[in-house]
């Protein structure tokens, strides 16, 4: 099956999909409807023998009220179920007309592994995908995943001839950041001539936590969500508005997602649709392009292509991410605090008094206080911090290559 062909089954099994939702839920209405029907129907019957026992009918009865509005929600829900029926009718003519096979998966569970093992074939292919796609956007947080990401992603769009296709994005979380961020994020995008867009939500993390009076934590991520995934939808519809196609949008979103960061992530899969920003007019696709990389091979690429890491991985720290990530156990907000020292950041302060301010401990198990005390005793007794450009490779690749490497970036 051709690139285009699986894009478009896949498209054709999701509209199969919403299409079977909607006629399930507008039985249910349409159900419920007639039984609230039944009943005022009853109530009606019992008034109106009523009414004749007492010699005459009441025509403003509440309950004929009721049993009209009844009728109402009868015919609404009725109305509902014959648009779901067309709309199935639809669906299942278009998935006739092209693809026969597709009547073999008429649950959810079917379509589910269609569109999954359709999607598996095309990460096989990143090169026709890449052909195949009106738009390749790369969400990059500068960290050494994305750059990776970036860089693979870039290398198959030229292989393909569509470099004009790909744009990077970047979430700027303001001031919870380590400084130089977004500033990386640019530099590394201008490398491969790319178009860049920072996008800025409202207030930033601090705000966020500032507003809600509470820190996120892993089981309610909002700063993820409203942070990094929420401002991506409008980014995508005026990048796909751009391209001023008379047919629906094939969207690419790459991601430097890896299966070895943790469980959750493992489970991932390398390409998957995007089903919240997909609609008639794009089908976004989620391309975790760097999923079956270990961190040593992330090093290795970096090194090998000379790639810009941020100096923040010198320090031991393992991730670009927030200066003190609501993810990040104790010892690692310890050496983030340590860091901050270092550099005569300010975050430490600013984060801790928020912490006063709204009640609400960092961590269930401790305070971010009692980090910054720790941090203080280990300065005290170790001395403050001190680091080398070029310490993360020597760490993960020896220092032949670290030398080797700041070689590279100076010439
Ligand atoms: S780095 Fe951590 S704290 Fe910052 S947005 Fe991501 S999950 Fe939230």
């Amino acid at each position: 099956m051709s690139v285009e062909n699986a894009l478009h089954t896949i498209e054709l099994i999701r509209c199969a999909g919403k299409a079977a939702s909607a006629y399930r839920t507008a039985k249910h209405d349409v159900r419920e409807a007639y039984e609230e029907h039944s009943a005022t129907l009853a109530q009606l019957q019992h008034w109106t023998d009523q009414n004749r026992a007492m010699g005459g009918g009441d025509r403003a009865s509440p309950v004929r009220c009721a049993l009209l509005a009844a009728d109402h929600e009868h015919h609404e829900a009725a109305r509902k179920v014959r648009r779901a029926e067309a709309r199935m009718r639809r669906a299942s003519a278009a998935l006739q007309a092209q693809r026969p096979a597709l009547n073999r998966y008429p649950s959810e569970r079917n379509r589910r592994r269609a569109t999954t093992l359709l999607l598996d074939r095309l990460a096989d292919h990143p090169v026709d995908l890449i052909r195949a796609a009106d738009l390749i956007i790369i969400q990059t947080s500068a960290g050494k995943d994305s750059i990776v990401a970036l860089h693979r992603t870039v290398a198959a769009a030229k292989a393909a001839g569509c470099l004009h296709k790909v744009r990077a994005m970047h979430c700027d979380l303001g001031a919870a950041e380590w400084p130089g961020v977004k500033e990386l994020a640019r530099r590394q995008a201008e490398r491969y001539g790319i178009p860049f867009l920072v996008v800025t939500p409202d207030g930033g993390f601090l705000g966020m936590v500032d507003n809600r009076r509470r820190w996120p934590d892993a089981k309610r991520r909002l700063c993820t969500s409203k942070l990094k995934r929420d401002p991506t939808g409008p980014v995508i519809t005026n990048w796909v508005a751009e391209l001023g196609l008379d047919r629906q949008a094939i969207v690419v979103n790459v991601m430097g997602v890896r299966g070895a960061e943790s469980p959750s992530r493992a489970l991932k899969a390398r390409l998957s649709l995007d089903p919240r920003t997909t609609s008639a007019n794009r089908l976004v696709l989620t391309w975790n392009i760097i999923h079956e990389l270990s961190e040593q091979e992330v090093w290795q690429e970096i090194a090998s292509n000379s790639l810009e890491y941020h100096p923040i991985y010198d320090t031991g720290l393992p991730r670009l991410s927030c200066v003190y990530c609501v993810l990040a156990g104790p010892d690692w907000l310890i050496l983030a605090t340590r860091v901050c020292f270092a550099l005569e950041l300010t975050l430490p302060d600013t984060y801790a008094a928020l912490e006063r301010r709204i009640g609400h401990r960092f961590k269930q198990d401790f305070t971010l206080n009692g980090i910054i005390a720790a941090a203080r005793m280990l300065d005290a007794i170790e001395g403050p911090l001190t680091w080398r450009r070029g310490d993360a490779l020597r760490r993960h690749l020896g220092p032949a290559a670290a030398d080797s490497y700041l070689a590279g970036l100076t010439r």
